[in-house]
């Protein structure tokens, strides 16, 4: 069945195979590309994180430093002397002791850094102007060289005629940290500390307002504190290690989930290039035409009917005959929407033959199980109304194993003949009919199967079946329809048991629509014999 398939149908096989392939290559490395991505972003992410956390740790330690050196000031423009005398300077002794993160109190007078808590400064140091205001008389001096001794610039906040000099590692001297840069700056990039190397492209970056970023080498964060930008900067290659991927978490996760997916992806070709899906494919494309053999009237050669023989049009123009996809049809039950798709093509193509010639009829195929639903009646009822056509020039064939369940078809035939169509047996003899079982049946005419007219004139033992089912059907008061009529001497034979009408390749073969109205045309009157 389905052996010969065309060639789209290879193509469409074609296609769906190529497709399929491609799929299950992507479904083998993408998921591993995929939890890799994951992870590269996650690893990513808790970088940044780790950034981002030092660099708040940072700014809230500039905060913190910042404000004890304010309170330290607030406190010491309580000391009630200014003489730079021992017991003034005792008193920002007490201050500097009292406050964390301040190394040195100083005093100034007429813009002159005259003594710290240690001593008097000679000759006077003049003092520098602010590089930063930080509100409430609060001013930040960077850059101060420390008096006493050499050292790195330190910064001075000022409140009135105080001083506190704070060292700039105050702001950054957080615990537990190894591989992080941190430091300060203000927001115009001067930097005021930093822990260690950095990427001079990277602090501009962020002191530019940019409070995240990575590029190849550095990942960054910065957090505004007190109008100064505290920030932590990452080496990625050295921090790398401590993220790298699991790739042993990796390979056996993203192999399951391959090998989900191809089974997936082939569970769903298969059935994609199963001989059912090609079939309904065909039927949702409806690539079936209809052929109609002429039925002769034996007596007087006239054409008085024609069955509908259905093909699959193949797209090379073969056409493909009813016993290669019927019975999967049938199985698959794809061959309801078959017989409603015959029905549609036979009332609209004979339509007007059939209006226009009130004596000719069509016979249609029904398969056992529509015949047994009832299911198609609707549809041939609609079908019929449509076209114009009576119902009585519509014929139904019915195979005898379409009557197997007797109460069931019984119903099923009267139904039919009550809407106006005509019912006939179709390949008569084959089945298991018995003559009583037929006697109860409404049926108007009988098929007689091609096996028992080929046996006429050739198998004289097998041709007295013949005869009997011809009797037969006789005695009941049917019609008979002789099939596979193929020489002269079975239709004379046939004559001459009263059979009444033939139908085989002595008068046509199933012709396209058009060819049999031709014929029709031509053999509608008395024909000679
Ligand atoms: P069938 O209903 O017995 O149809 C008669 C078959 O005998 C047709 O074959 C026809 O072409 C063939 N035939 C007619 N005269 C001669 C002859 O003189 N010599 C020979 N050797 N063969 C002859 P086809 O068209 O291949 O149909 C085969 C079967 O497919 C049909 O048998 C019928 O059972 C089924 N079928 C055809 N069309 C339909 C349809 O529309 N619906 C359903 N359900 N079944 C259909
Ligand atoms: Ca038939
Ligand atoms: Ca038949």
């Amino acid at each position: 069945m389905l052996a010969q398939l065309d060639w789209r149908d290879r193509m469409r096989r074609r296609t769906i195979i190529g497709f399929a392939a491609t799929l299950a290559v992507l479904a083998s490395v993408l998921p591993l590309i995929g939890l890799w991505g994951i992870l590269q972003r996650q690893a990513e992410n808790a970088k940044q994180q780790y950034v981002a956390d030092y660099a708040s740790w940072t700014a809230e330690r500039v905060g913190r430093t910042l404000d004890n050196a304010k309170r330290a000031l607030v406190r010491a423009q309580t000391i009630d002397r200014m003489d730079c005398s021992p017991e003034h300077m005792k008193q920002m002794g007490q201050v500097a002791a009292d406050a964390h993160s301040i190394d040195d109190v100083g005093y100034f007078r007429d813009g002159e850094l005259v003594c710290t808590r240690l001593g008097k400064i000679s000759p006077p140091v003049p003092a520098h102007a602010a590089d930063m205001d930080l509100g409430q008389g609060f001013s930040l001096h960077f850059a101060e060289r420390p008096i006493l001794f050499e050292g790195k610039p330190r910064i001075e906040l000022r409140l009135g005629d105080y001083g506190v000099i704070i060292t700039p590692g105050r702001f950054t001297d957080l615990v537990g940290y190894t591989d992080m840069t941190l430091g300060l700056a203000t927001a115009q990039g001067h930097v005021l500390e930093l822990t260690g190397p950095a990427d001079p492209q990277a602090i501009k970056a962020l002191i530019s307002g940019q409070h995240f970023g990575t590029d190849a080498r550095y990942g960054f964060a910065a957090r505004p504190v007190a109008g100064l930008v505290a920030f932590a900067l990452i080496d990625k290659e050295q921090a790398g290690n401590a993220v790298a991927v699991d790739w042993r978490y990796i390979m056996p996760v993203s192999v399951a989930i391959s090998l989900a997916l191809i089974g997936i992806i082939i569970w769903i070709s298969r059935l994609q290039l199963s001989p059912e899906k090609t079939l309904e494919q065909a039927v949702r494309n409806r690539e079936f035409i209809v052929q109609y053999q002429p039925i002769i009237e034996l007596a007087t050669g006239r054409c008085i009917a024609a069955e509908a023989l259905v093909r699959w049009r193949q797209k090379d123009g073969r056409m493909l005959p009813p016993d290669q996809f019927i019975p999967l049809a049938e199985a698959s039950g794809l061959i309801s929407p078959l017989t409603d798709l015959v029905i549609e093509i036979v009332t609209t193509e004979m339509s007007s033959l059939l209006r226009g010639n009130a004596d000719l009829h069509i016979s249609i195929n029904i398969p056992a199980r529509d015949m047994e639903s009832g299911r198609f009646l609707p549809v041939l009822a609609a079908a019929v109304a449509k076209a114009g056509i009576d119902p009585s020039q519509i014929w139904i064939e019915v195979t005898e194993s379409g009557f197997m369940n007797a109460p069931t078809a019984t119903q099923a035939v009267e139904t039919a003949r009550a809407a106006g169509y005509r019912v006939a047996i179709d390949d008569f003899g084959t089945g298991y009919s018995s003559l009583s079982r037929l006697e109860g049946l409404p049926l108007d005419a009988l098929k007689i199967d091609k096996s028992f007219v080929d046996v006429i004139g050739h198998d004289a033992a097998r041709s007295v079946v013949t005869s009997h089912i011809i009797a037969m059907a006789h005695e009941l008061k049917l019609a008979m329809i002789a099939e596979g009529v193929e020489t002269p001497e079975q239709e004379a034979s046939l004559k001459n048991a009263n059979v009444q009408f033939g139908q085989g390749w002595l008068y046509a073969k199933a012709l396209p629509a058009e060819q049999f109205q031709m014929f029709y045309q031509s053999r509608s009157g008395n024909v000679p014999t």
